[in-house]
C-alpha cells in the first residue's frame, strides 16, 4: 500500500486544492476502498463557501462513491479484496435506538461521509482511498459501472421521499425542483405506476430534462394561474402528493398550495432553514407534511432498477472528469455555468 496519495481537500471556504495527503488507516470493522467514482453534490457546492455550516475546512468532501476494496479490517467477514463496491453516505452507530427500530437515517451521532459540521470532522471520497465501515457496504452488480453507482446515493434518497409517501399506482403528483433528486423522483414514479406527474422548476433546461425523464406536465413557477391549470389536470382537486425537492419560501408554498385537501407534502429540499407556512391551508385542508431525510436502506432497490435497465441514470452525467480537475468543476458548478447534470470526478 502507498502511503501517500491524492486528495482535494477544502482547504479553506472556496479553497480547494489537489494535493497529497496521508493514506488513511482502516479500523477493524472497516475496509480501505479504493475510491473509482465520486459525484459532487448540491450540498457540496452549496457547503463549499461556508454558508452552510456542514463543511467546515479543512476537509475531503465527497459522499456519493464507489470503488474497490482494496484491505479489509481484521473484523470484517464477507467482503474481501477487489470487491466492487457503493456505501451508504450516512455512517450510524448500531447501538443506537433508532437504528435499532430501523430508522438508521434518524439514528443520534450518526455522520455523514464528506461532511464536518463542528462536532465531528469526517473526511470523504474526493481522494484515492477512504475507509467505510463494513455495515454501510452495498455490492456494485457487474451490470453497473462505478460511475453509474456514484449516482446510487442521489436515486435513493429520491427514492426514500417516494417510500415515505406511500404513494400508490394512479396518483397524481408535482414535483418542485428537478435537479439530479427531483429528476429521480419523476423517473421512480413513472416505474411506480403514478397518473400524472408535473414538474416544476424556474430553469426552462431542467424542465427539458423532467419531460425527458417523463413529467407529463412542466411549469415554470410564474406561469399564468397556475394552481388552476394544475387543479384542472388533477381531476379538478389538486394533486394528490406533492415532492418538494428545492427546498426554498416560495417552493414549498407552492407545492403546499398544489395540493389537494388531504394531500400530502414530501419534503425533502432544506436549502432555507426557515419558511413560512400557510398555516390555515394545512389545517383546514387537513395537509399532511412529511419531512424526507436521506436514506433508510433503499440501495439495493436502487442498484437492482440499474442493473437491470429500468432506471436509466446515464442522461443525467453531465460529465466524467479527473479529480485533478476538481476544483475547477466546483467552480463552474458554484457560478452556474453549467448545462444541468451530475459530475463525476475519478480519482
Ligand atoms: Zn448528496
Amino acid at each position: 500500500m502507498p502511503v501517500q496519495m491524492k486528495a482535494l481537500v477544502l482547504e479553506e471556504y472556496n479553497k480547494l486544492v489537489y494535493k497529497d495527503v496521508p493514506v488513511p488507516g482502516i479500523k477493524d470493522n472497516e475496509v480501505l476502498v479504493k475510491v473509482m467514482a465520486c459525484g459532487i453534490c448540491g450540498s457540496d457546492i452549496h457547503g463549499m463557501d461556508g454558508s452552510t455550516g456542514r463543511r467546515i475546512p479543512p476537509v475531503i468532501m465527497g459522499h456519493e462513491a464507489s470503488g474497490i476494496i482494496s484491505e479489509t479490517g481484521s473484523g470484517v467477514k464477507n467482503w474481501k479484496a477487489g470487491d466492487r463496491v457503493t456505501f451508504d453516505s450516512t455512517v450510524y452507530p448500531l447501538d443506537d435506538w433508532y437504528t435499532l427500530r430501523g430508522s438508521y437515517n434518524l439514528s443520534n451521532d450518526r455522520e455523514v461521509i464528506g461532511v464536518s459540521p463542528g462536532p465531528y470532522r469526517r473526511n470523504g471520497a474526493f481522494a484515492e482511498y477512504l475507509p467505510v465501515p463494513r455495515h454501510i457496504l452495498y455490492r456494485i452488480p457487474d451490470e453497473v459501472s462505478f460511475e453509474h453507482a456514484a449516482v446510487v446515493e442521489a436515486a435513493a434518497v429520491a427514492m426514500h421521499g417516494i417510500n415515505i409517501s406511500g404513494t400508490e399506482p394512479g396518483v397524481t403528483c408535482v414535483v418542485t425542483g428537478t435537479g439530479t433528486i427531483g429528476l429521480f423522483i419523476i423517473k421512480l414514479l413513472k416505474i411506480f405506476g403514478t397518473s400524472k406527474i408535473i414538474a416544476i422548476d424556474i430553469n426552462p433546461e431542467a424542465l427539458k430534462a423532467a419531460s425527458q425523464a417523463g413529467a407529463d406536465f412542466t411549469f415554470k413557477p410564474g406561469d399564468e394561474d397556475i394552481a388552476g391549470k394544475i387543479k384542472s389536470i388533477c381531476n379538478g382537486r389538486g394533486a394528490d402528493i406533492a415532492f418538494e425537492a428545492a427546498g426554498m419560501n416560495d417552493t414549498v408554498n407552492l407545492a403546499v398550495d398544489l395540493v389537494r385537501k388531504g394531500g400530502k407534502v414530501v419534503l425533502i429540499g432544506n436549502t432555507s432553514p426557515k419558511v413560512d407556512l400557510p398555516l390555515q391551508k394545512v389545517v383546514t385542508g387537513e395537509l399532511k407534511l412529511l419531512g424526507s431525510c436521506a436514506i433508510r436502506g433503499e440501495y439495493e432497490l436502487i442498484l437492482e432498477l440499474m442493473r437491470d435497465g429500468r432506471l436509466n441514470v446515464k442522461d443525467q452525467i453531465l460529465a466524467v472528469a479527473p479529480l485533478s480537475e476538481g476544483a475547477e468543476w466546483f467552480r463552474k458548478l458554484y457560478n452556474k455555468e453549467t448545462a444541468p447534470g451530475k459530475v463525476i470526478l475519478v480519482p
